[in-house]
């Protein structure tokens, strides 16, 4: 008789997929709290705990529709600790015949489960997660013999081919993209909204972290646990943000305020990277309340929203087949600097570092602009190593998966790609960040000085940037006009500046 065991990963929470469409007695599903997992990076120990909160209550679920599930706690005396090894030890408890997976997302699991199916002595087979807009290699066929990879043209065919906030061929309101009309600051006294969250009680999985030794990072309240950790709450949380926050979404999308953590972002990372909801779904809803609503929630707000999740979302998950794994070594700049102790303590005087990594250590989130910005920012002006800043990405934040999370941060935030992902590096001095937040008006350090005791560390770190990389900058249409800038300064000006970083980053700890 055929008895088959169906793999189901910690982000491959989708309960909707065809797998689960009948109940087989025949298929056995199995759900694994593994250490091969929770420590192949330092994570967030609310990251650790979403996961394992989710998948509990997924097999749960399952069990609830009769379906067949073998669920391996942490600590469970016969858990081997690896997908591998339970697996082989699973089929030979159970006699199972065939072996099943769903596509990982992330290459390291994908290595692993293909030597699994070499391994194992039953036939086996893969189906895909039924999540994504497009498959693995799209990306890699839309743009077969290009040498740039433009998000923008790759986004424009997404809408086309998913029919996408599109009036026959054309783009709703004849324009594909509304940027220009959003990105602003918040005025001073603005108030927003105070996010949604949840209270789980995630105690029991705590304790069960603590009898181990897995290293973790940042801070929990373990009997109210903020985040959804199944469908019904992810549902919640964006029914909360299309009614509450797509008004004002786009306008103040990379706005930054000290103390408010969310803004009118989404939060849906985390629900949506372990599947508990999907992206079709989350476009659907939010174009069907703009419909609802469409003076209260002007277009512009709903197609920033949309090229988000259909545009960058499956782009970088494109570029990150396309391109693994020689992209996780990548470092355009050779840069070989240490992340400053304080990434993981937010003990730091500069005011925006300290908001975005102390609500990074409470949360496990930061919205885009901090992590680009503010964090990724001073670690790229740092000459900081790429495995260095994508090892402390990928363990703090609650949607860290390798694939959204390399890409955004080599690519995107550190250049380290060389411009397969961004035009141009991501850097900025105070002014940049002085224009999108009120996080400077308070820091001890002073946005207008470049050079001297309280002179902004990202001014004079700006131009170390630059005056190091001109080689490799310079030509790039995009950020030449810095150079010209930088060529007319002073030589006076230039060596105070260059001598200012130098004393900064011999310093970093210290700032
Ligand atoms: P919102 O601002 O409300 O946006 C809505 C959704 O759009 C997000 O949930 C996300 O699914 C999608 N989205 C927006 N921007 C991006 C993007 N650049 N790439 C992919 N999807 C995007 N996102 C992750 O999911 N996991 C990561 O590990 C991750 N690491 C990042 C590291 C760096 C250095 C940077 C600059 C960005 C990173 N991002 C990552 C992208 C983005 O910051 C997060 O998706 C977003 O902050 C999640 O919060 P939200 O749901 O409130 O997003
Ligand atoms: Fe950040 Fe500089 Fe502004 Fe301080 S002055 S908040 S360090 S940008």
């Amino acid at each position: 008789m055929k008895k088959t065991i169906r793999l189901i990963i910690g982000d491959q929470l989708n309960s909707n997929h065809s797998w689960f469409k009948t109940v087989d007695d025949s298929v056995t599903y199995v759900l694994m709290e593994i250490r091969t997992e929770t420590d192949y990076a330092t994570h967030h120990v609310q990251k650790i705990i979403g996961f394992f909160a989710a998948m509990q209550a997924f097999a749960k679920e399952l069990k609830t529709k009769k379906h067949n599930v073998i669920y391996i706690h942490l600590n469970d005396a016969n858990n081997l600790h690896s997908f591998e090894k339970n697996i082989e030890f699973l089929i030979g408890e159970n006699n199972f015949t065939h072996f099943e997976y769903q596509l990982p997302d992330e290459y390291r699991v994908d290595v692993n489960l293909k030597k699994l199916c070499e391994a194992i002595s039953i036939t086996s087979s893969v189906v895909d997660s039924e999540h994504f807009f497009t498959t693995r290699e799209e990306l890699g066929i839309f743009f077969e013999g290009k040498k740039i990879f433009l998000m923008e043209s790759f986004y424009r065919a997404m809408r086309k081919k998913h029919h996408v906030l599109m009036e026959g061929d054309n783009p709703i309101n004849g324009q594909w993209n509304f940027d220009s009309e959003n990105r602003k600051k918040l005025p001073k006294n603005h108030k927003p909204i105070a996010p949604l969250v949840f209270n789980n009680d995630v105690s029991a999985i705590a304790n069960e972290i603590a009898q181990t030794n897995i290293e973790t990072i940042g801070n929990i309240d373990s009997k109210n646990f903020i985040w959804p950790i199944n469908r019904a709450q992810s549902l919640e949380l964006l029914d909360f943000f299309v009614e509450e926050c797509l008004p004002l979404f786009g306008s103040y999308q990379d706005a930054m305020m000290p103390n408010e953590w969310s803004l009118y972002h989404a939060r849906i990372s985390f629900s949506m990277n372990i599947k508990m909801i999907s992206p079709q779904e989350v476009i659907e809803k939010a174009t069907s309340e703009w419909r609802k609503r469409p003076i209260e929630i002007e277009y512009n707000q709903l197609e920033g929203f949309v090229r988000q999740i259909i545009g960058w979302r499956e782009y970088m998950r494109g570029i990150y087949w396309l391109k693994m794994p020689e992209y996780a070594n990548l470092n355009f700049f050779d840069n070989q600097g240490k992340l400053p102790n304080w990434y993981w303590t937010g003990n730091t005087k500069m005011n925006c570092l300290k908001d975005a990594i102390n609500q990074t250590l409470n949360y496990g989130y930061a919205h885009h602009i901090q992590r680009l910005m503010i964090t990724g920012n001073f670690a790229l002006l740092a000459g900081v190593h790429p495995d260095e800043v994508g090892a402390w990405y990928l363990g703090v934040y609650m949607d860290a998966i390798e694939w959204v999370e390399i890409t955004n941060t080599l690519g995107m935030s550190q250049y380290a790609d060389g411009g397969i992902v961004g035009t141009k590096p991501y850097v900025s001095s105070a002014s940049y960040i002085d224009k999108m937040s009120h996080y400077c008006g308070s820091c001890y350090y002073k946005k207008a000085l470049k050079t001297g005791d309280k002179s902004c560390p990202f001014n004079s770190l700006y131009w170390n940037f630059h005056d190091k990389n001109e080689e490799k900058l310079s030509k790039n249409p995009r950020i030449g006009m810095m150079y010209n800038v930088w060529k007319k300064m002073q030589p006076e000006a230039k060596v105070s500046l260059l001598e200012q970083a130098d004393y900064y980053l011999k310093n970093i700890n210290n700032l």
